[in-house]
């Protein structure tokens, strides 16, 4: 019987849970810890890290573990280096359910560059008006261009002065976003420039389609590189792996 780790922390993890949950398929749901309230899922979770990739081997071996789905965020690849190395490690089947990234629209003028360094010295020069939508672990390599004000859209409330950044407002909130609140958000605070990661899926391009809407430029991070690793974008297609030890389309591999 199938005994599935399920690494989470996106839109993709919840919904490929509840699917899981439907087939009657058992597996646990790990969280990283880093959000105060995390989403509730329908799997037995458990949050934190497990110590490197030797932590997680462990891990797989003690649950008895007998497939990984990595469904953490494309900019998580901390996570998902340690999940191919205990994965080999244990001889444990590992499949990534992961967005394509975007591509840049007719319209949208993108800056594309390879990680936050890169991305803070994009920016322009001249004190501008940023929406920064990268997340609370990203921010200190702007602390270099301190002259901009940036707009940042956080999940939980920063603690008071435990932001690296002189000038900032804060918005809360967990996506996913539409176009146009995201429109109205950079109206309301005079946003020129966006900077974001390029995650993939619907559940964060409004800020994009919003950005094109009113001309503005895109300072965009392109993903860490990764180990190769087999990878879907589709729900059904990890349960079909799950139960056939393939991909929809792919041979079924031999017991
Ligand atoms: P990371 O840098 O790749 O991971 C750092 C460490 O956090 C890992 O080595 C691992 O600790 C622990 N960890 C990460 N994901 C975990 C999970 N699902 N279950 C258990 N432990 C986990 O990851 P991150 O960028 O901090 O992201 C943390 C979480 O937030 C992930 O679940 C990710 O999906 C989610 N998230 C990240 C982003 C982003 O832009 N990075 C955006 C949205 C959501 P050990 O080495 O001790 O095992």
């Amino acid at each position: 019987m199938p005994h599935v780790l399920l690494l989470g922390g996106t839109s993709g993890a919840s919904q490929l849970a509840q699917a899981l949950h439907r087939a009657g398929i058992a597996a646990v749901f790990s969280y990283a810890g880093v959000t105060r309230a995390p989403v509730a899922q329908p799997l037995p979770t458990r949050v934190g890290g497990f110590g490197g990739a030797e932590g997680l081997a462990q891990f797989l071996r003690a649950q008895a573990i007998s497939h990984v789905v990595d469904a953490t965020h494309p900019f998580a690849a901390q996570m998902s280096r340690n999940a191919c190395a205990a994965c080999a490690a244990t001889g444990t089947p590992l499949l990534a359910l992961e967005r394509a990234p975007w591509q840049p629209q007719a319209g949208e003028r993108w800056v594309d560059v390879p990680d936050m360094a890169a991305a803070a010295t994009a920016l322009p020069q001249a004190p501008a008006r940023v929406f920064l939508a990268v997340g609370r672990k990203q921010l200190d390599a702007f602390a270099s261009q301190p002259q901009h004000h940036y707009l940042l859209r956080l999940v939980d409330a920063p603690a008071p002065g435990s932001l690296p950044l002189p000038r900032t407002s804060v918005v809360l909130g967990r996506g996913p976003f539409s176009a146009a609140d995201d429109a109205a958000l950079l109206r309301t605070h005079g946003i020129e420039w966006l900077v974001a990661k390029n995650a993939g899926g619907e559940a964060t391009r409004g800020k994009l389609d919003a950005a094109r809407g009113l001309g503005l430029p895109v300072v965009m991070v392109q993903r860490p590189g990764l180990p190769d690793r087999p990878r879907t974008e589709s729900v059904q297609a990890v349960l079909h792996w799950v139960a056939h030890g393939a991909l929809p389309g792919e041979p079924p591999s031999m017991p």
